[in-house]
């Protein structure tokens, strides 16, 4: 399937390349929903394919995606505790 550049996946997860955490936009992300640093970004992030969870989470807001795709991946607990 086709990327909806809905900045889900880059928002989502937690990257430890990026030192990402869970539930925290990528400092990369532009606006447009394109990736700020393509050329050399991370390995995990270059071998990220749009999958049926795109789909699966795909919602109005980044946010309500976001919120969908840790609910999908059991991953709501753990924001919750990075944010107490
Ligand atoms: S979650 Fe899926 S559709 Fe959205 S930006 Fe990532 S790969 Fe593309
Ligand atoms: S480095 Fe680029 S592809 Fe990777 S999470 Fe950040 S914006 Fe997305």
């Amino acid at each position: 399937m086709e990327c909806m550049k809905c900045g889900t996946c880059c928002t989502a997860p937690d990257i430890s390349a990026l030192r990402k955490p869970v539930g925290v936009r990528c400092p990369h992300l532009s606006a447009d929903g394109l990736c700020g640093i393509y050329a050399t970004r991370p390995f995990v992030c270059q071998s990220y394919r749009p999958d049926e969870i795109c789909l699966l989470a795909n919602a109005p807001t980044l946010e309500e995606r976001v919120a969908n795709y840790l609910q999908l991946f059991g991953l709501a607990e753990e924001t919750q505790r990075g944010q107490r």
